[in-house]
Parts: C-alpha cells; sequence; structure tokens
C-alpha cells in the first residue's frame, strides 16, 4: 500500500471527464445561438474551470495572464457577464468571486453552500428552500431575484479536521 488517499489525475476522475464534456456543451452551445465564443470568453470559462472552485475577478485575470498577457480587468468582466447571462457563471456575493454552475442547462435559483475555512463551494438545488423563499417573498410583497441563496459555514472535510461553525454564529435549538 503507498498511501490510504491515492491522489486521482484530473483526466481519470470520471465526475472530472462529465464537467469537461459539460464544458465542451456550453461552448458549442455558445456559437450555435449565434453568439461569439470570443478568446476571453473561452479563457474565462477554462479558467474557471481549471480552478475547480470560486475565484476573485482578480485572481482569473492573474492566471489569464500567465497564458495571455493581452488580458484586461474589463476584458474579463465582460466575459464574466456573458457567461452570468448565460447561466454558466454563478456570482457569490458574499465573498466576489465567481464559480461555474454545476448544472447550467437548466436556469435554476438554488444554493450555494460556501465553506469560511477553506473556500469551499457547494452548489445544491433544494426545491423546498425555493418554495419557503418564494412564500416569503409572496407574504411580504417582494419580487426574488432569480440568484442563489448563500449560505456560509465549514463544510465536512473541515468539520472532519477539528474546525467547526463559530459558536456565536450557531443559533439557538
Ligand atoms: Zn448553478
Ligand atoms: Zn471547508
Amino acid at each position: 500500500m503507498s498511501g490510504s488517499h491515492p491522489m486521482r489525475k484530473p483526466t481519470e476522475d470520471p465526475e472530472a471527464k462529465t464537467r469537461l464534456r459539460t464544458l465542451e456543451r456550453l461552448e458549442a452551445a455558445c456559437r450555435t445561438r449565434g453568439r461569439r465564443l470570443t478568446r476571453q470568453r473561452r479563457a474565462v470559462l477554462r479558467a474557471l474551470f481549471a480552478a475547480g472552485g470560486a475565484l476573485t475577478a482578480y485572481e482569473l485575470l492573474e492566471r489569464l495572464r500567465v497564458a495571455d498577457g493581452r488580458s484586461t480587468p474589463a476584458g474579463v468582466y465582460r466575459a464574466l457577464e456573458f457567461w452570468m447571462t448565460a447561466g454558466v457563471v454563478h456570482r457569490l456575493e458574499s465573498t466576489r468571486s465567481f464559480i461555474l454552475c454545476e448544472h447550467p442547462e437548466a436556469p435554476h435559483p438554488g444554493q450555494l453552500l460556501i465553506c469560511r475555512e477553506c473556500g469551499q463551494v457547494l452548489e445544491t438545488e433544494d426545491k423546498g428552500v425555493e418554495a419557503a423563499a418564494n412564500r416569503l417573498g409572496e407574504r411580504l410583497g417582494f419580487e426574488l431575484d432569480r440568484h442563489p441563496v448563500e449560505l456560509t459555514g465549514v463544510c465536512r472535510p473541515c468539520r472532519a479536521h477539528g474546525r467547526s461553525a463559530e459558536p456565536g454564529r450557531l443559533p439557538d435549538i
């Protein structure tokens, strides 16, 4: 036994393969809808995919500049706007960062669980949460934005390493 936690290469990870196919489908869909898959749009999408997590616009720009010195902040923002409008990228308001949508084929509000310790973002879709938010909006005469709900806390792996939520933030039960 060489170790209990063997590292899998990304190419051998079936989940990564599926996501790569999704990415390729998105790029193809972008072209068939008559939208131009510009160099910058493609680069932003690929960089977010490679990151496997959330990146700020500045972090994105830094990564893009390694490959292409012509990348500009305005160009990165325009590309992010494009992908957000297409429902492919979500903006995390709480951390001012951007993340690739986990299931971009269908429009969805969904929920994003953000780990305060490691920055991992888990995207999920709980119909109960969505329904509750809609009821609340209706009751208070509030038309809700179609953005994912952001919930912060500590993820399972971090909790296993002894990091827990700040006691002051836990609700009294
Ligand atoms: Zn999503
Ligand atoms: Zn974590």
